[in-house]
């Protein structure tokens, strides 16, 4: 990957959050504190007003500077989250990975993830949407059945009773509506997709 290539991947991301704010926050506002879209915004901004200087680094460093940008500028619970998975992606990621590397180390991102939320896959989470990306990615599947796998992954939210977040206050309550960071993270996985893919 080029830095022309990452730079274009950082706007993109940006921009696809930017355009879905508003349907982020409104999925938070239902179950949570309405806050998820300005959060993703205010961060994604951030990284895209410096989207050079990531991507005149080393892939690795390129990603450890962009999730240290994320835990300061997103907040919320969903910052150190996303922060993280950028930040252990980076410190896993070779300086020219191949998809192996990329699965391998995407894989352990998530694993750091889980960690620091102390979740896991089926309480509705961003996690619901990154496993089955992983396992997709570990599955041999094209980047179009990837972006495909991510809409359904948090499709499948909805029907899930909240373990972790603020929507686990509600309890059965948070039944029957979608978890916004499984949103977002479908929402950047089909944009890398696309990006990828051409
Ligand atoms: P906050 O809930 O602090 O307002 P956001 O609204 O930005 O933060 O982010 C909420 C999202 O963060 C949830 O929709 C969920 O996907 C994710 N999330 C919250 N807590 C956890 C956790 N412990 N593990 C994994 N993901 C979590
Ligand atoms: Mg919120
Ligand atoms: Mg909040």
């Amino acid at each position: 990957m080029t830095a022309l290539d990452l730079s274009r991947l950082i706007t993109a991301a940006a921009d696809a959050i930017a355009a879905h704010a508003e349907e982020l926050t409104a999925l938070d506002q239902a179950i949570g504190d309405g806050d998820h879209g300005l959060n993703m915004k205010r961060g994604f901004d951030a990284v895209r007003a410096e989207a050079d200087v990531f991507a005149a680094k080393p892939m690795p460093d390129a990603l450890k500077a962009i999730g240290t940008k994320l835990v300061m500028t997103v907040g919320g619970a969903s910052g150190p989250l996303f922060g993280t998975l950028f930040m252990a992606l980076g410190k896993e990621i070779s300086v020219e990975p191949d998809r192996a590397n990329l699965t391998a180390a995407f894989g352990k991102a998530i694993d750091a993830v889980a960690a620091r939320g102390k979740s896991q896959v089926g309480q509705k989470t961003m996690l619901d949407v990154l496993r089955p990306v992983h396992d997709a990615l570990a599955g041999g599947r094209t980047v179009a059945e990837i972006a495909d796998i991510a809409d359904a992954a948090a499709e499948a939210t909805v029907q899930m009773k909240a373990l972790r977040g603020r929507a686990s206050f509600l309890g059965d309550r948070s039944i029957g509506h979608m978890d916004a960071g499984a949103r977002s993270t479908a929402l950047l996985v089909r944009t890398l997709a696309q990006i990828i893919g051409g």
